[in-house]
């Protein structure tokens, strides 16, 4: 008798897509033929399907997606009516499968996340696991320049205070119980790594190989990168602006030293030389500390005005199903 004590589930694959139309063609069938072996296994029920979102794409994704359902209908799309970014284009899938699924795996169009680890998340599910994240145990296909920001950024996050699973991106196994809790959260800046792993259920964690994409090009620049770590440190923790209070103090400390040094040179009639060199160097200084305090603090504040406003996180504009 199999080991597994919940019930095979029906599981939805949950693809986010931004101008993925050269790589969906080619993962798709991939994805599709692992639905069929792991049914063909009773590890999931028949049930089970795609569901592609097409995140404001500019080229042809969407249509691409169209034509799969034609010929597939395990294959299901919803389109959104603009570019809203990774997190929220994978926010959108979960919340839109969150009543039509018992698990949900998200991973990404270009199948750089190796797809055979969803065997061992869907045992691990079965087992009692409500949340299985996609470890990568190795980089090696990134470049060296990906590799090395990536890793600067989870040690620079930790640093910041801010709890992340350590080369996990957004490859992960949900039960319907975590992605119900998920729903709940309802702040607008999403940073999902941050956030799954505060709804706190039972996890465990699948490692594979990371590999190249598929097709196309990476859609997560460098730019990206930074305005996705910069988001996740800002949304989880109030730390950095901690930090702007002991780099003021310390300055301060700096500035009394100077003053005592100064005071002592007087008193001891050695005339202080009219320093050039040094007043410019502290007016830079200074300057520069207090720009770099006041962005820190702007984020904080552009975070606030972000969540007053309870916009809409995104808008399904379309969708074949
Ligand atoms: N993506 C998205 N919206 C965006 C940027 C990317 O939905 O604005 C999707 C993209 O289609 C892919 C996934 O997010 O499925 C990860 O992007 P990519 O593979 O380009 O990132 P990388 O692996 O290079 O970090
Ligand atoms: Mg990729």
């Amino acid at each position: 008798m199999e080991p597994y004590t919940v019930e095979a589930p029906v599981l939805a694959i949950v693809i986010p897509c931004y101008n993925e139309s050269e790589a969906l063609p080619q993962s798709a069938p991939v994805l599709l033929s692992l639905l069929e072996r792991m049914c063909g296994e009773g590890l999931i029920q028949n049930e089970s399907y795609l569901l592609c979102v097409n995140d404001g794409s500019r080229d042809d994704t969407w249509n691409v997606i169209c034509r799969m359902h034609e010929s597939d209908k395990r294959v299901k799309g919803i389109t959104l009516a603009h570019n809203r970014g990774h997190q929220y284009a994978l926010l959108s899938g979960l919340m839109t499968v969150i009543d039509r699924c018992d698990a949900a795996i998200s991973i990404d169009a270009d199948l750089q996340d190796d797809p055979e680890a969803m065997v061992k998340m869907v045992e691990d599910y079965r087992m009692g696991k409500e949340v299985v994240y996609g470890v990568r145990s190795s980089r090696q296909t990134d470049t060296f320049f990906k590799r090395t920001t990536a890793h600067a950024f989870y040690g620079f996050q930790k640093k910041m205070g801010l709890e992340t699973v350590y080369d996990h991106a957004d490859y992960r196994l949900m039960s319907n119980r975590a992605l119900k809790l998920l729903s709940g959260y309802g702040e607008s800046n999403m940073f999902l790594r941050g956030l799954v792993p505060q709804i706190g259920l039972d996890s465990s964690v699948v490692t594979y190989e990371r590999g190249v994409r598929v097709a196309g090009e990476s859609k997560y620049p460098l730019s990206k990168m930074l305005a996705l770590s910069i988001d996740g440190i800002t949304s989880f923790s109030a730390k950095p602006m901690r930090w702007i209070f002991y780099t003021g103090l310390l300055s301060l400390l700096a500035t009394l030293c100077v003053a005592v040094y100064v005071l002592v040179a007087y008193f001891g009639s050695r005339p202080v030389s009219p320093g050039w060199a040094s007043i410019m160097l502290s007016i830079w200084g200074i300057g520069s500390l207090v720009l770099m305090s006041v962005g820190i603090v702007g984020e904080y504040i552009g975070k606030i005005f972000v969540e007053v406003k309870h916009r809409p996180r995104y808008a399904i504009k379309d969708m074949v199903w």
